[in-house]
């Protein structure tokens, strides 16, 4: 015989609330301990030259939205990801600090601008010797305005620029937590061609109308530097432990970082 308990709405709705409050108690105790884990390894990219490419700028806009232009997001995401990482001790070199564009004004056809700005940008990190490209740009699919959520690109042969991209999506993943893609492999003039390991994030969709808002915000462009910055502290901090090598210390920035310790930066 089966006896049916009624189980008053009252005490069911306390459940609810309390299985609710556990996950989120749970979850955000989990993300704080995870972000004190990346501020406890961000000596790894203290020392390290950090190539920053906002993506297009001066005559080449990048994609378009409703009223954002790619070259805009890419600049202040990367402005903000150089203030991260400079505070950690990193030396951090921006392609552009400007709306503006690498190539030669009477350069010819936009084609030929194109491929003259990307490769001076290349160009200007190798001669700065940095250790890594990174280059920020924004995604677009017309045809699939729901398409949404930043990825991250690496060359198909480079094993270097596959273990960068990786550990920068999957901090993508965790501090944005509105994004499920991988890392991927893609043919692409930058990454083919720079003698560093190198990767492309694509921040977010233009064309997706409420991640083009939220791309527009600057709280979300912290965010998005931050889950960037983490990525390349923790990609960094397993280089460091595969070689056994410390970052090397470039014009004193190694003490400018200890001079600063105990910092904590706050994940925003
Ligand atoms: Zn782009």
């Amino acid at each position: 015989m089966i006896r049916a308990y009624r189980i008053p709405g009252c005490l069911l709705l306390l459940a609810v609330v309390a299985l609710v409050l556990g996950v989120y108690l749970f979850r955000s105790v989990a993300g704080g301990l995870e972000d004190r884990g990346v501020t406890a390894l961000s000596w790894s990219v203290a020392g390290r030259i950090i190539a920053v490419d906002p993506g297009h700028g001066g005559i080449d806009p990048g994609s378009k939205g409703s009223s954002a232009v790619e070259k805009e997001i890419t600049l202040a995401v990367a402005q903000r990801l150089k203030e991260v990482l400079t505070s950690s001790g990193a030396i951090v070199v921006l392609t552009r600090e400007t709306d503006k564009d690498l190539s030669d004004p009477d350069g010819g056809r936009l084609i030929t601008r194109k491929r003259q700005d990307l490769s001076r940008r290349l160009e200007l990190a190798e001669k700065q010797n940095a250790d890594i490209y990174l280059s920020v740009h924004v995604n677009s699919f017309k045809s699939g305005p729901r398409e949404h959520g930043a990825q991250t690109f690496y060359q198909p042969e480079s094993e270097e620029g596959k273990k960068l991209a990786e550990s920068i999506q999957a901090e993508m993943v965790r501090v944005l937590g509105n994004t499920k893609r991988k890392a991927k492999p893609v043919d692409y003039y930058t990454t083919r061609n720079s003698k560093m390991p190198s990767a492309i994030v694509e921040v977010g969709f233009i064309s997706n109308p409420k991640e083009e808002r939220m791309m527009c915000e600057p709280e979300y462009q912290d965010k998005l530097a931050y889950a960037i910055y983490c990525g390349l502290v923790k990609y960094f901090a397993a280089a460091t432990a595969a070689t056994g090598k410390s970052p090397v210390d470039r014009d004193g920035a190694l003490e400018t970082f200890i001079e600063n310790e105990g910092r904590v930066f706050d994940a925003p």
